[in-house]
């Protein structure tokens, strides 16, 4: 199969990359590298073409799906702070540049576009667990910019007939993810904090809680949907997540054992647009695809502890509440 990931030096997209070459597909990868970073692509994703360019483009979005197969879309401009603080570059990215994707691939003949969704999209909806068909108002311009963005992918399904899979993810963490940057999300930002004896800040009370999906699981979610048969995604949208409800202060607690000694917790006002509590119902995805979260919560902050320890090197860039 002919692949390409957009946001492919990203977190997530190198991650997909790596495995995508390993299992022997041909991969290209379109970046801007705002927030991606080439030490990122020095494993097995070193064998990926990479195309230098932006979604912003017009021909750089055409010159990126010339015969590819499956386009998984993940570049984008995540973090709520960020798109608070600019919404329409996060417009121009997300929801235009989804667009024009969009309409490349239905001009290139591809066969299917895997689409980074996010749990955002749940917005004010309080309703534990999020399930697919009820969402409330989005919070955030990030979140208005991804909502849009399904309605494209929905579109160009029923419109243009290209087979279109939106994935929610939903908090997704692990090795790469960058933890000094302003927007960096969550877990590493702790990690990083931690093994380096800084404060750790946390806004609000520690209490909320979040669906936290290690990288591997959402590996997992994002290759089923690229794989399965397009009767069955075609059109439909999917929570990805781990379908367990984790507070910030128990993700702390493990992070304290780990470091063997107590953390130095600064607790802020919460930050505006950011949803209280988050969860998914992964039936859905579970029953139409055959997915299953193989790598638990505590397993996977173990896992990012243990990379943390072994590589220095800071690398790529993830962001908080998407
Ligand atoms: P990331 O920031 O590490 O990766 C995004 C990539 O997109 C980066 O490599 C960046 O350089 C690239 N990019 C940004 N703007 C671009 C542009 N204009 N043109 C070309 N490339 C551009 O983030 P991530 O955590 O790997 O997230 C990947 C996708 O998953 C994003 O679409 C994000 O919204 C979505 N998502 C992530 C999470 C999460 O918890 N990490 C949750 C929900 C949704």
């Amino acid at each position: 199969m002919r692949y390409l990931v957009t946001g492919g030096a990203g977190f997530i997209g190198s991650h997909l990359v790596d495995r995508l070459v390993i299992e022997g597909h041909e991969v290209r990868i379109l970046d801007n590298l705002s927030t991606g970073t080439l030490a990122n692509l020095t494993g097995p994703a070193a064998e990926a073409e990479l195309l230098l360019g932006d979604l912003r483009s017009t021909e750089d979005v055409a010159a990126s799906v010339r015969d590819i197969d499956v386009i998984v879309h993940l570049g984008a401009l995540g973090s709520v702070p960020r798109s608070v603080a600019d919404p329409l570059t996060t417009h121009d990215v997300n929801a235009t540049g989804t667009l024009r994707l969009l309409l490349a691939a239905r001009d290139a003949e591809c066969e299917r576009v895997v689409f980074a969704a996010s749990s955002s999209t749940y917005g004010d909806d309080r309703n534990l667990p999020k399930i697919e068909d009820r969402c409330g108002q989005p919070l955030s311009p990030y979140a208005t910019s991804k909502l849009a963005a399904e309605h494209y992918c929905r579109q160009a399904t029923e419109l243009y007939g290209l087979t279109t899979v939106r994935l929610r993810f939903f908090n997704v963490f692990g090795p790469r993810q960058s933890a000094q940057h302003v927007y960096a999300a969550a877990i590493p930002r702790f990690i990083h904090a931690a093994r380096n004896f800084e404060p750790i800040t946390v806004h609000g009370d520690g209490e909320q809680s979040r669906d936290f999906t290690y990288i591997d699981n959402n590996l997992d979610g994002i290759a089923l949907a690229a794989a399965a048969p397009a009767a069955t995604v075609a059109g439909n949208v999917y929570n990805l997540a781990c379908g367990r409800q984790t507070t910030i202060n128990s993700v702390l607690a493990h992070i304290a054992e780990l470091h063997e000694q107590p953390l130095v917790i600064d607790y802020q006002d919460p930050r505006p647009a950011d949803v209280r509590h988050s969860l998914a119902d992964i039936s859905r995805i579970t029953e139409a695809l055959g997915y299953e979260p193989t790598i638990s919560v505590a397993d996977g902050i173990d896992r990012t502890w243990q990379a943390a320890t072994e590589d220095t090197t800071p690398v790529g860039v993830s962001l908080a509440g998407n």
